[in-house]
């Protein structure tokens, strides 16, 4: 247990253990830090995280994060509007981006079929994506979830609700370790199993 110190400092090390890895003692550690070698820091942090919070909301589009309107992506003119990849978060986008080589488009999941956390259909916004590619102009929907079992479900789940659709549909090869992440993946690895995508139907 941390020892107290005084109740703003109390607040301040109970509100840094909203980052994910922070226990007690971490906290305690960088509030200590700011406190004695950098508030200007502090104050920076605390503007920029309640700008962040208040500020940034949701592509209607993909669903990437996005200050109002459309997201960076979807608002260049010079991506690939016939390609669409499907990811789960919002870090696989920045993986896959950071990786280089593909200028498709994306939509994001923001979970996986997951019934034993409640997470259905619903929450993944399929009805949304389902839309975008009625639109008629996406020609390939690439399913790049993750390779665990939830991610496979979930790729299953997809290409379900889309192979009615006049689209080509294909999961991204397991160059990514099986029960492995996109966002941990190295930049070679993910231009790999994109590369390798297999087809498995739509037309
Ligand atoms: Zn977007």
């Amino acid at each position: 247990m941390a020892v107290r110190i005084s109740p703003l400092m109390d607040r301040l090390i109970d509100a840094l253990r909203v980052l994910p890895g922070v226990g007690p003692k971490g906290a305690q550690r960088m509030a200590l830090h700011l406190l004695r070698h950098n508030r200007e820091g502090g104050r920076v942090l605390g503007r920029a995280l309640l700008e962040a919070v208040e500020r940034i909301g949701y592509c209607p589009r993909c669903r990437n994060f996005s200050e109002g309107g459309l997201c960076a992506i979807c608002d260049d003119a010079r991506r690939d509007r016939t390609l669409l990849c499907v990811v789960e978060s919002p870090a696989d986008i920045l993986a896959i981006e950071h990786a280089g080589g593909y200028r498709g488009c994306y939509f994001v999941l923001h979970g996986r079929l997951s019934p034993i956390d409640g997470i259905g259909p619903d929450a993944l916004g399929l009805d949304v994506l389902e839309s975008i590619v009625a639109g008629g102009v996406v020609e390939e929907v690439i399913l790049a979830t993750n390779t665990t079992v939830e991610g496979e479900a979930t790729a299953h789940y997809v290409s379900e609700v889309l192979k009615a659709q006049r689209v080509r549909l294909s999961r991204i090869a397991h160059g990514v370790p099986v029960g492995g992440e996109l966002e941990y993946a190295d930049g070679g690895t993910i231009v790999h199993a994109l590369r390798g995508r297999r087809s498995i139907g739509g037309e």
